[in-house]
């Protein structure tokens, strides 16, 4: 294992490699479903340690270090009363939250993490230093299709947004449903989410025979909006809690997750484009998620600013027209649980599969997917990936099981 604390201790890592021909892969926060950041036999570039990150108020941009975590930038733009749009787990990394994307709770109103990123240093497969303000390529690449591909990127620069004042929530709560009610209250929630205003994101989470519709707003007008939209599923739920209103940075901390150690098997469980995509198979998927305790079927909506043209084009993050995202979660205690929590996760996946989902988002990698680089990146983007492998690391040494192949 190279700890780095700098850009050149880094290059000297990956001259190292580059020179033994040793797989390299890389750590910032560590937070990759699938262990990407690990290896076996091989130089794990952990970056954990390199977490310095300065604001520049006259600009209000923000340069990071990439062990810098989703915490952390909180913690330092929210009392500036600004915010980079990212995910809400305070422990995530900031670098591969990044450069897979980045959605959470602002994106719809602001775009994605990466739609943020002005500028990367980056060190390549054979230990050169790069500046994307001197190729503007690598920095559309590293929007969606940087992590753990063709360099080690040690430098985020991004622009950051105003933070609201506050910030407001409202939970729905269903008990103890059947798969064809599950199907019932999809249905209304595909519904209740479509057309929303940007600044409003919904999560329907199905937790065995139990959802939750999470709502969050920021924009004192979506209060209505929202009375509006979610009142016919309200009416049926066990619990309708009140909007709960708090400071933004408050507010956020609810949705910083546990710390330490859980473990799990979470995947994408694919991109939707309407309620039609999935219709048919909802209660199918209700039934496998009730049949193993622990197992989780969340859909987030994205859409809004995310889908927009100007980001698209300077981006290679692809699946941007898709308003819906699922993801597939299973929790286990004890270790005896886990072969069969995983087995219910696959059963889900597979019943999405032959309903014909097929995209999938990046950062939330599933080692089983067949058609990865496809579902991940779709044709374009894969190739403009694939060029940046060919230009900075043509010795493959940068590698993870699902990370671009030189070659299709
Ligand atoms: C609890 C939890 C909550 C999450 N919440 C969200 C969310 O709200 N929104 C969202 O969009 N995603 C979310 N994710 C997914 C998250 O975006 C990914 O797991 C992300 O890859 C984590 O980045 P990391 O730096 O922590 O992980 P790491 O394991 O360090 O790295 C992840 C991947 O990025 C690559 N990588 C890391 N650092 C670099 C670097 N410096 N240069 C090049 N490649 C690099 C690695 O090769 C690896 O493939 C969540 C994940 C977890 C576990």
């Amino acid at each position: 294992m190279a700890v780095c604390q700098s850009e050149t201790e880094v290059a000297a890592a990956l001259r190292y490699a580059h020179g033994k021909n040793t797989q390299v892969t890389v750590k910032s926060g560590g937070h990759s479903f699938e262990g990407f950041s690990s290896n076996n036999g091989g130089l794990m570039v952990d970056l954990s340690g390199m977490k310095t990150m300065t604001y520049d108020s006259k600009q209000k941009t923000l340069k990071a270090q990439p062990g810098c975590k989703l915490g952390d930038v909180g913690k330092l733009l929210f009392p500036k009363g600004r915010l980079l749009p990212s995910g809400s787990c305070a422990g995530v990394g900031l670098a591969g939250l990044t450069l897979g994307g980045g959605y959470g709770l602002f994106a719809r109103k602001y775009g994605l993490t990466c739609d943020h990123l002005i500028g990367v240093r980056m060190v390549d497969g054979q230990g050169n230093v790069h500046d994307s303000d001197q190729q503007p390529d690598l920095l559309k690449v590293c929007r969606g299709g940087g992590n753990g591909n063709f360099g080690i990127i040690t430098e985020l620069r991004f622009r950051t947004v105003p933070a609201p004042k506050s910030f407001s929530s409202k939970r729905i709560r269903f008990r103890n449903l059947t798969p064809e009610k599950v199907g019932d209250l999809a249905k209304l929630w595909f519904k209740a989410t479509d057309g929303l205003p940007g600044d409003v994101f919904s999560a329907f989470v199905l937790n065995g025979t139990q959802l939750t519709v999470l709502i969050t707003f920021f924009e004192p007008a979506s209060r209505q909006v929202v009375e509006t939209h979610f009142g016919p599923m309200a009416k049926d739920a066990w619990k309708s809690e009140p909007v709960h209103v708090a400071p933004t940075e408050r507010a956020i901390r609810r949705y910083y997750g546990r710390s330490g150690p859980l473990p799990f098997k979470n995947a994408s469980a694919g991109y939707y484009k309407s309620h039609a995509d999935i219709a048919s198979v909802i209660p199918r998927i209700a039934e496998q998620v009730a049949d193993v305790s622990g197992t989780v079927w969340q859909i987030n909506t994205l859409g809004g600013r995310i889908n927009s043209h100007d980001f698209a084009k300077e981006s290679v993050y692809p699946h941007r027209s898709y308003p819906w995202l699922g993801e597939i979660q299973a929790y286990w205690d004890r270790e005896s649980r886990a072969t069969k929590c995983i087995e219910n996760v696959r059963a889900v996946q597979k019943i999405l599969l032959g309903a014909g989902i097929n995209k999938h988002y990046r950062n939330y990698p599933d080692i089983e997917f067949k058609d990865w680089e496809r579902s991940y990146y779709g044709d374009e983007s894969l190739k403009m990936i694939r060029q940046m492998k060919q230009r900075f690391d043509p010795a493959d040494i940068i590698r993870h099981p699902q990370s671009i192949r030189l070659e299709s």
